[in-house]
């Protein structure tokens, strides 16, 4: 995309979010009636992520070339998922700790949601189980990407070895992505209107301003928790970006649509065309933005690991429940692992919570204390998520330029 219409939409995509929080605030239930803008943005998001996210992964995947170089990529991948979320667990942890948002908090009649009473028994093992799926038309068509992304890593590494007949269905698919991408970049000069649609509905559908103001300032002070720790690991990941990755501002600035794009539709997954297509703007180098970004919109959730992690602490403080150290080691790997599990799709975390509550013996129903704001505090979640897949998609890319370096090829 020329590099005059990607600030053009950048303005428009600030302006959209803006005016779609003064509209919401203002108007309230009125916007409503705006819904349908950001349902039509979400739909052709939500009609781009699977056959994406499978042309993306077998292409990217084969570009890597042999598997030695696989390993090696997909290693360093999953060491920065996994560096990065107990980092967000802890700063989640050491907040929770500092501010104890749920001393001495009244605790209504909550009632755990139907939705967390579907899962109630959900464990460990169902995080592993969700990896391979059976039926992979039923998981396309249920949005489970997990299982799209093992089978499209298994089945490009299957061509890799094929020769000159994997070779052809590896350009197959190459042409696909392109044509996908391209469609993404059509997509974008819609973003800002969808954006707008998203944000002035949700605002509207809360009950405009007062209402929103009212449900954040019951559990105020647990807002202010997990937004100064998502605020923090924003800062820790920027730094990662600079230091590590060797990355400038600019990276940020050409990112801000798609995490604005996260914000408006607190969906990782959703926003992931966009992510890739800001990634590819920075110049991030075609195999990682076609690996990295879609596993790590499923797979690793900064945002989602530090809320899970301060929410759980939040319960148990509400609860007058102590969690000592030990208790709060098996919050640090459950929250992580809930995390990893947790969908990329709209206050999926929620329902992974369950992971962490059952791990330390905390009663479901203290989910219900969270409810009223979850929705709120999803869409920085996910605007973190989002921001940790992309800073990974430049540290990834920086190793792969040096190897590429080192073997003398590009
Ligand atoms: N909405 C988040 C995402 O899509 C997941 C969550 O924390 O609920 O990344």
């Amino acid at each position: 995309m020329p590099h005059k219409h990607a600030i053009a939409l950048l303005i428009l995509t600030v302006v959209a979010v803006t005016a779609g929080i003064i509209a919401g605030w203002y108007w309230g239930p009125a916007m409503e009636s705006v819904a349908w803008l950001g349902a039509l943005f979400l739909n052709a998001l939500k009609m781009l992520i699977v056959p994406l996210i499978l042309a993306a992964v077998i292409s990217g995947i084969a570009a890597l070339g042999d598997v030695r170089r696989l390993g090696r990529v997909g290693g360093a991948t999953l060491a920065y998922y996994l560096c990065t979320t107990a980092i967000a667990v802890f700063i989640g942890l050491v907040m929770v700790n500092l501010i104890r948002p749920g001393d001495g908090l009244q605790i209504g009649g909550a009632t755990v949601p139907e939705k967390i009473l579907e899962k109630q028994d959900t464990g460990v093992s169902d995080i592993l189980l969700s990896l391979i799926s059976p039926n992979l038309i039923a998981s396309a068509a249920e949005m489970q990407l997990l299982p799209l992304i093992v089978f499209g890593i298994l089945f490009s590494a299957a061509l890799t070895t094929l020769g000159a007949r994997g070779a052809r269905v590896i350009e197959f698919f190459d042409g696909v992505n392109e044509a996908l991408m391209k469609l993404v970049t059509w997509l974008m000069y819609f973003a800002p209107l969808g954006i707008f649609g998203l944000i002035a509905a949700r605002l509207g559908s809360a009950g405009g301003g007062d209402a929103v103001a009212n449900e954040i300032a019951a559990v105020g002070w647990h807002v202010v928790t997990v937004l100064s720790g998502l605020a923090i690991h924003f800062a820790v990941l920027l730094a990662i970006l600079f230091f590590v990755a060797g990355r400038g501002w600019g990276y940020l600035v050409n990112m801000l649509r798609a995490l604005m794009t996260a914000f408006g539709t607190a969906s990782s997954s959703a926003t992931l065309p966009l992510t890739m297509e800001c990634a590819r703007e920075n110049g991030v180098d075609e195999r990682s933005v076609r690996f990295v970004l879609p596993l790590g919109s499923t797979v690793n959730m900064d945002g989602t690991a530090l809320y899970e992690a301060a929410a759980v602490m939040f319960i148990a403080q509400a609860y007058g429940v102590d969690l000592g150290f030990g208790a709060q080691v098996v919050v640090f790997v459950t929250a992580t692992l809930a995390a990893i599990g947790a969908a990329g799709i709209p206050e999926a975390g929620l329902v992974t919570m369950v992971i962490v509550l059952n791990a330390v013996g905390l009663p479901l129903e203290g989910i219900g204390l969270l409810l009223t704001v979850d929705w709120f505090l999803d869409r920085f979640r996910t605007s973190i998520n989002v921001w940790g897949d992309a800073v990974g998609a430049a540290v990834i890319d920086r190793l792969l330029r040096r190897g590429s370096a080192a073997a003398g090829v590009d």
